[in-house]
């Protein structure tokens, strides 16, 4: 008799590390036989890949885990799996909260994954919360899309953000080899992946651990070396890059941008804060004046490039002044797009615990102003792509309309426009631009492409 696989299902919070992380975990129980299932109240292994930046992921995870526990006592084959940084920054009081979780796991040992539930499968209550050399990817993540893929290049962070929880859970930096990057990048060329996103938490700390100097006397396999080295991998289109540090940002780096066509003129850079003493009680080690430099230099060799970037409000301390000053800098860079968000005290952070916090009602406050400040800064940015031909990279249908397609410029502007996405998926297409919002385009296909 032979018995149906077992299914599984993963659910993602938070960042693209995050995903990048859900990816190969997916890969890896792909690989051990298991059928992916949307549904997470059909699956047999249940796995949530878990976000600590924000509370209210925290207890969204809470919640689903509380419906899953209630299930697992009618379905006592269930395996529940929490991974990502609240498994990291909880350990084992997660398991005294949720008695029914099989496995709690930290983000660095999301490439263990077959291992431990092995373990699990010996009937084992499995934390993996200690900190370990990263095995380097072995296995084939199962990707989200077709057409473009996250490729890691340093794990962890050595900075100490003051409000930062990734340190905690993510552990050190870890950097993989220029060779095992390049590698996994030409099999993504070859299965037909058009663009990769390099990732890591700090990406400018990349090589910062990997042995070699240049007979001038520089460090070898830095960010810069890299794109180097991985930007003619057949097949592969375009490269962009996250997240980026304005502490370690280079010139050199900006250079290698402009001078390689398949890199992309769209940079994050998050400033955190525009007030020199909020960032130094953050702890970012800049100040306001260099990230104006680094935008400046950027807007010098490349006067088109998108720039994007995080900010927080409302952080221990922080006056209506010092908010002005944040105010000020998104005023005077204009960005594409602004991730913002009101400071929320994360768990062993330093910053949780200061007394200085400001109220919900100010943090609300200066965080609607910021975003009403974002949106018309962005919309004003979008004019300049008015009539414009731009090359969209067509990723997939536009879930609102399903005769249109959608991908996004060099510029990471999502574009929508009329198209087969069967016979457009993975196309480089050239577009003209015909209606502007603040954050997307719609436009008219200019040369069809011939099937
Ligand atoms: S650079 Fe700072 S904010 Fe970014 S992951 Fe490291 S500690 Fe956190």
């Amino acid at each position: 008799m032979t018995t149906a696989p077992r299914r599984y299902h993963v659910t993602t919070f938070g960042c693209q590390m995050n995903k990048a992380d859900s990816e190969r975990m997916a890969g890896i129980l792909d690989d051990m036989g298991l059928q992916w299932e949307a549904d997470p109240y059909q699956a047999d292994v249940v796995l949530y890949n878990t976000c600590t930046i924000r509370d209210n992921a925290e207890q969204k995870v809470y919640s689903y885990l509380g419906r899953q526990a209630k299930r697992k006592q009618e379905k006592p084959d269930l395996t529940l799996i929490v991974a990502g940084c609240v498994a990291q920054q909880e350990g084992e009081a997660l398991l005294r909260r949720v008695p029914e979780l099989d496995l709690v796991m930290g983000p660095q040992h999301a490439n263990r994954l077959q291992d431990l539930l092995e373990q699990v499968m010996d009937g084992n209550q499995v934390v993996a919360t200690e900190p370990i050399h990263i095995m380097e990817d072995i296995t084939k993540p199962r990707r989200d899309s077709q057409v473009t893929a996250w490729v890691n290049v340093i794990y962890g962070c050595n900075e100490r953000c003051t409000y930062c929880v990734v340190p905690g859970v993510r552990g050190v930096e870890q950097s993989r080899t220029p060779e095992a990057i390049r590698a996994e990048m030409e099999a993504l060329g070859q299965q037909g992946y058009k663009e990769i996103t390099l990732l890591g938490q700090n990406i400018d700390a990349y090589g910062r651990d990997l042995p070699g100097v240049t007979a001038e006397g520089r460090r070898q396999n830095t960010l810069t070396d890299l794109l180097y080295y991985v930007h003619d991998v057949p097949g592969i289109e375009r490269i962009r890059f996250a997240t980026s540090h304005p502490r370690y940002f280079t010139e050199r780096l900006i250079k290698a941008c402009a001078e390689l066509p398949k890199v992309c003129e769209h940079f994050h850079i998050p400033f955190q804060s525009g007030d020199n003493d909020v960032l130094k009680a953050m702890a970012r080690g800049y100040t306001h004046e260099k990230y104006r430099r680094i935008i400046d230099t950027i807007r010098e060799y490349m006067p088109d490039a998108s720039i994007s970037a995080d900010a927080i409000v409302g952080f221990p301390g922080e006056t209506e002044e010092q908010f002005q000053k944040t105010m000020q800098l998104t005023e005077d860079i204009g960005f594409d797009m602004l991730n913002t968000a009101a400071y929320s005290p994360r768990p062993n952070t330093p910053a949780a615990v200061w007394e200085n916090q400001l109220s919900e009602e100010v943090k609300s406050d200066r965080l609607q102003r910021l975003n009403h400040l974002v949106n018309v800064k962005a919309a004003e940015r979008s004019q300049r792509y008015r009539d414009r031909i731009e090359e969209v990279l067509v990723e997939d249908v536009n879930p609102k309309d399903p005769t249109q397609v959608m991908g996004r410029t060099r510029g990471n502007r999502l574009t929508f426009f009329a198209g087969d996405i069967n016979q457009l998926k993975g196309q480089l297409v050239k577009v003209q631009i015909t209606e502007i919002r603040a954050f997307s385009l719609t436009g008219e296909q200019l040369i069809p492409v011939v099937a």
